[in-house]
């Protein structure tokens, strides 16, 4: 993992109560005018298909730089935006960056669906619905080429507006579950949701080992996808080995580092366009 040399790095680590408390409200203050100053940045992941390698998706995933904090990674930063009100500002920011960007690409010819996370703080906003097809009219972004990811345990929460989903998901805008498997939500509240995709989680990814028990929850994962006619991508893939698994188990989506890092947007259209498929054989 390269490092800028000189960069100050924030230092993730197993924090008491107190550790966190301070960490958070160091956090906190950093975060505070953040999208004011241009810190944050989108990056794409390429998302393919596994039987042609080709690039069919990019998840927008957000980066923030600070001048003194250095790079802080999302799973630092994004709980502390939840918990201030601050991610509804930073999370439509994203979804405009998105929509902007894959109506850029599909401009040029290469049209990609783009999937943005967005957190249980958004869910909560009467006006997501309003604002997401706000932002597909303004930007001429076709509604199929947005996928809203949402975690399962966000589904689960009683408070989070399903009724914002169902009306995006008229609309034409689909639904995933990301990090599917890792939440609780019960099967039979599964199939009164308004989803689509499910995004088997890495954990699961990482237990492909071809063993009947290394591939358990992956292969169950992908059954109750089939039966409930929704598709589902696998994350996290960094083997050729889980991605032969995962095709042989009937899974036709993938990301993860061994086809491609998240990258700027402008690195994105030679990956989709690549005569080779993923991996290239330059990486
Ligand atoms: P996620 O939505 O599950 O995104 C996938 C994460 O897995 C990304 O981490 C990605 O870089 C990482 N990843 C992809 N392939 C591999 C692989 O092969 N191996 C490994 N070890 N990791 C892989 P990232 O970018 O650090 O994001 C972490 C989480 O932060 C995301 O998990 C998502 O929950 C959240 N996040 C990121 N951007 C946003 C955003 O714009 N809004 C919200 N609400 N959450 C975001
Ligand atoms: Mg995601
Ligand atoms: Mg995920
Ligand atoms: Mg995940």
């Amino acid at each position: 993992h390269a490092r800028r040399s000189g960069t100050p790095t924030f230092v993730v680590h197993e924090p008491s109560m107190n550790d966190r408390r301070a960490a958070d409200a160091a956090l906190s203050e950093a975060l505070e005018g953040a999208l004011q100053r241009r810190e944050f940045t989108v990056l794409y992941q390429p998302i393919v298909d596994l039987t042609t390698r080709r690039v069919v998706a990019v998840e927008a995933l957000l980066r923030w730089h600070h001048t003194s904090l250095g790079d802080v990674p999302p799973g630092a930063f994004i709980p502390v935006a939840e918990r201030s009100g601050e991610i509804i500002a930073i999370g439509q920011w994203v979804l405009e960056q998105a929509c902007t960007q894959a109506a850029r690409w599909r401009a040029d010819g290469i049209d990609l669906t783009v999937t943005v996370n967005v957190s249980p703080r958004q869910l909560q906003e009467p006006h997501l619905a309003r604002d997401v097809l706000g932002v597909l009219a303004y930007t001429g972004l076709p509604a199929q080429n947005l996928i809203v990811e949402v975690t399962e345990s966000a589904m689960v929460n009683e408070a989070i507006e399903i009724a914002a989903l169902r009306r995006i998901r008229a609309e034409g805008v689909r639904i995933a579950i990301d990090d599917f498997g890792t939440g609780y939500s019960s099967l039979q509240y599964l199939t009164q949701l308004p989803v689509d995709v499910l995004k088997i989680d890495r954990s699961f990814v990482a237990q492909l080992n071809g063993t009947a028990e290394g591939s358990a929850i992956a292969e169950a994962v992908i059954r109750l996808a089939q039966v409930l006619r929704l598709t589902t991508v696998a994350e996290g893939i960094e083997e050729e080995e889980q991605a032969a698994e995962l095709l042989q188990l009937g899974s036709h989506r993938g990301q993860g580092f061994l086809f491609a890092r998240p990258v700027p947007a402008d690195q994105i259209p030679a990956l989709a366009e690549a005569s080779a498929p993923l991996p290239l054989m330059v990486r």
